[in-house]
Parts: C-alpha cells; structure tokens; sequence
C-alpha cells in the first residue's frame, strides 16, 4: 500500500541480499524509511545454490574462514605432538563431517538473516529483480514466471559478483570455483587451483592443511597489489606446507574417469612445454565479475565503467539519480564485506539524513589466511613509491618468529 503524500511504494528498494544491500536495508528501516529488499541467487552452472546473506556468508569469507580454521586445527596436531599430546597422525580429515557442519552453520545465518528483515518490517522479496523504469523494479517469480512490479523513490543496487570461467571448451562443465567448493558433497581429492589472487591461494591453502594434493597454476605473480616481500613470506610457507606452484596456462579441460584431464602450457627450466595431469578437482578463481546481466540497465542508460562494474560518484549514485550502486559492483570501492557494509550505511545517511559521508579507501585493512595470516593496512611499499615518489618515502622492516615456531 502506499504511504500518504508518497507517489511510490517504498521509500528504498534494495536489490541483492549481500553484506551491502542487507545492512543498507536495516540502516534505512531504523531511519523509519519504508523499505523493501529482493534477493535471487542464480545457481552456479553446476547447479550449487544457497540462501540470503550473498557471497560472505554462502559461498565467501564465512566458509572460507571456518575451512581456514578446519585447516589449521589440522596443522596444530603437530605442535600437540611436541607438547606431549597423544595424537594419532594416521586420523585423516573427514571432509563430510566439516561440510557439513559449515553448512548448517550458513543456513542458521540465512534464517537469522530473514528473521532480522521481519522484524525490521523490511519486505522481502526472493525473486529476480530488474530495472524497469528509474523508480521501478520488475520481480521474477521463480515458480510461477509471473512478474511484479513496484515503485521506489531510491533503488540501491548491491548485486555483488560472480566467479569467471575461462573460455576453454569445457571449462563451466568440469571445473568448480569457489562457489561449488564450499558446499562440496564429494570430498576433494587432488586439486588444481587456477589462479594466483588470494581467494584461489586461501582455497590451496585450506585444502592442502586438510591432507589434499594441491596444485596451483600461476600465470605470473601471485598475491599481485600486496607487498611483494610480505607476498614472498606467504608463498614459502605455502611451498614448505607442501603446494606444489606450477607457472602457466590451462589449454583444455577432459573428462577421465572421475577426474578432468587439464592439458597445460608451464614454464619448466626457462622453456615452455606442454603436458597434461588428471585431477579430482579443478577450481577455477581467476578474478570475479558484476553479476548485472539480469538487472536490465540498459533500460534506463545506467552507465557502466571501463571495468563492467556500475559507474558511481563519491554518494554511490549512478548516472541515473535515483538508481545507486554499492559492494563489488560499484566502479568505486574495494571486494570486501565491511566496505560493502560501510557503503550501504553511509548511503543511506546521505539520502534520508542528508549527511553525505566519504570512505577513504585507501586506508580500508585487509587480511589473507593463506594459510599463513598475513594482515595489511594502507599503502603497500610500490604504490606508496609510486604515490610519494621514492625521496619520500622510508621503508623499516622488521621480523620475528613466533614462539609457538620455536
Ligand atoms: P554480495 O554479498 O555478493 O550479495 C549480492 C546478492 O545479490 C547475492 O545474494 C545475489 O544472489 C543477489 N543478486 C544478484 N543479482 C540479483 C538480482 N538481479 N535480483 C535479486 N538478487 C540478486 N571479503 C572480506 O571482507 N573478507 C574476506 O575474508 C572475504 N573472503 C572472501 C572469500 C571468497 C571465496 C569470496 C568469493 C569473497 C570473499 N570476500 C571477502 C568478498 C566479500 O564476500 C564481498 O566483498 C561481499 O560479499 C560483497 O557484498 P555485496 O553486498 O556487494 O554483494
């Protein structure tokens, strides 16, 4: 129903359930705004599908960080020995039982997350949305095809992305990515990781403290926009946990038996030289894109930035003004949940209290669990080089090693 003295339905509509679009819509319903969210996730083409609370939750830091931990409870069995803990080594990792205990985990969160909306009288919608007009999004039912649609006088959008496939015959039909790995019934076995940024070196890293074969397939430099000499720490713990780096291309995907038979292009001995290995599992994590297809936005000339995401300025506002994009969709920004989280508060202080806050950036911490935890805030010594010039700039290192290493 509308509201008295409101052309629209809802004050703000919100589409995508993730780490931006749920704290915007409970932030906006506190400011007593009359709200509405829609949430859909497409499955992936293996068929994987999960529920409301978007990438962190389902498929991204939240089932990472607690394979990370399945990981390391693993590594530390070595460390009991020394402590004189009775620990029987020849125990090996039950994938079934972590599985599913992280997925009941994530379901707990999808039903907290759909009580919350309820109480906050926010309208949830599970259906498809896209843009039909600047003030009006379309609803898909998923069942029945029907289409709805409603009005809004601000539409936030905070779709998030997607995981990339290569373009390699059989690629989307044989390998997994990050979002199959973590809702996996089959237990990994040996693994190719295809990738060198930190999702793709997080999900070796887990996997090989879990007792897998791990193989990662670099192009070139890992870890790239990190320290390089911090990135060089990671990459020799990850060498000594027992990864084995491979530099190169993938060609081609098979099927054998069980398995996919990867044809690949390495570097072995400064010569490039073909071979092909059989794997259990190939995951794919070369870079992610703005899952936007669906939305439609040609339907009312949002414009996109050079790199497909949605252009914004410094208030998260498209081209179009009532439209606003935030999270890892928005052409401005970092991929990480507190960022998605952040952005979706400040825009609605903007639009209903008129207090326009700015991120900085720049200053956003990060951390990567590869396995080894490696925490960074700011500048990394290249780009403040780049930014300063290197007068400027002083660089101190210093190391230790942990006692527990001891
Ligand atoms: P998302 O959380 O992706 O949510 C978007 C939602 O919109 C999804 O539910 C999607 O299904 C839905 N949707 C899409 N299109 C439509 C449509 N047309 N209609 C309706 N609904 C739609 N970040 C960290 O800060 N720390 C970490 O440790 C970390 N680890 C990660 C590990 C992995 C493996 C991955 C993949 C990501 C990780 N991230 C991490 C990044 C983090 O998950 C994202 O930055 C964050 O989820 C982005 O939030 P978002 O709101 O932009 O979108």
């Amino acid at each position: 129903m509308e509201a008295k003295g409101s052309k629209y339905l809802y004050d703000y509509f919100v589409i995508g359930g993730g780490s931006g679009g749920l704290a915007s819509a409970k932030h906006a319903a506190k400011l007593g705004k009359r709200v509405a969210l829609a949430d859909f996730v497409k499955p992936s083409p293996l068929g994987t599908k999960w529920g409301i609370g978007g990438t962190c939750v389902n498929v991204g830091c939240i089932p990472k960080k607690l394979m990370h931990f399945a990981a390391t409870t693993g590594e530390l069995r070595h460390d009991q020995e020394l402590c004189g803990w009775k620990v029987d080594m020849s125990v090996k990792h039950d994938w079934d039982t972590m599985i599913g205990n992280v997925n009941n985990h994530i379901r707990s969160l999808n039903w907290g997350y759909k009580t919350q909306l309820m109480k906050e009288k926010i309208k949830y919608y599970n259906m498809l949305a896209s843009i039909e007009d600047p003030h009006t999004v379309k609803l898909i039912d998923a069942k029945t095809n029907e289409p709805l649609y409603v009005t809004a006088e601000h539409i936030c959008i905070a779709v998030g992305g997607r995981p990339q496939y290569l373009d390699i015959p059989n690629c989307k039909e044989l390998c997994i990515t990050s979002d199959d790995l973590f809702w996996l019934k089959k237990p990994p076995g040996k693994s190719l990781i295809i990738g060198a940024g930190y999702i793709a070196l997080e999900c070796g890293g887990f996997l090989r403290g879990m007792g897998r074969d791990v193989d990662i397939l670099v192009r070139s430099r890992p870890l790239r926009g990190f320290d390089t000499e911090m990135v060089d720490k990671v990459i020799t713990y990850m060498k000594y946990t027992g990864i084995n780096f491979v530099t190169g291309t993938p060609v081609s995907f098979d099927k054998e038996g069980e398995g996919v038979k990867v044809g690949m292009k390495i570097q072995e001995n400064g010569a490039t030289v073909e071979k092909s290995v059989v794997y259990d599992n190939v995951l794919i994590a070369i870079g992610r894109y703005p899952d936007i297809k669906e939305l439609k936005l040609e339907n009312v000339g949002v414009e996109l930035a050079p790199n497909g995401k949605i252009k914004v300025d410094e208030r998260w506002t498209s081209s179009v003004d009532s439209i606003h994009a935030l999270g890892d969709v928005s052409s401005i920004g970092l991929e990480l949940t507190p960022v998605a989280i952040k952005e979706g508060r400040n825009l609605v202080d903007g639009l209903f209290k008129n207090e326009w806050k700015k991120i900085d950036y720049k200053t956003v911490c990060t951390a990567v669990f590869t396995p080894l935890e490696y925490a960074v805030c700011g500048y990394n010594e290249h780009d403040a080089i780049e930014a300063f010039g290197v007068d400027d700039i002083d660089v101190y290192t210093s190391s230790f090693k942990p006692t527990e290493w001891a």
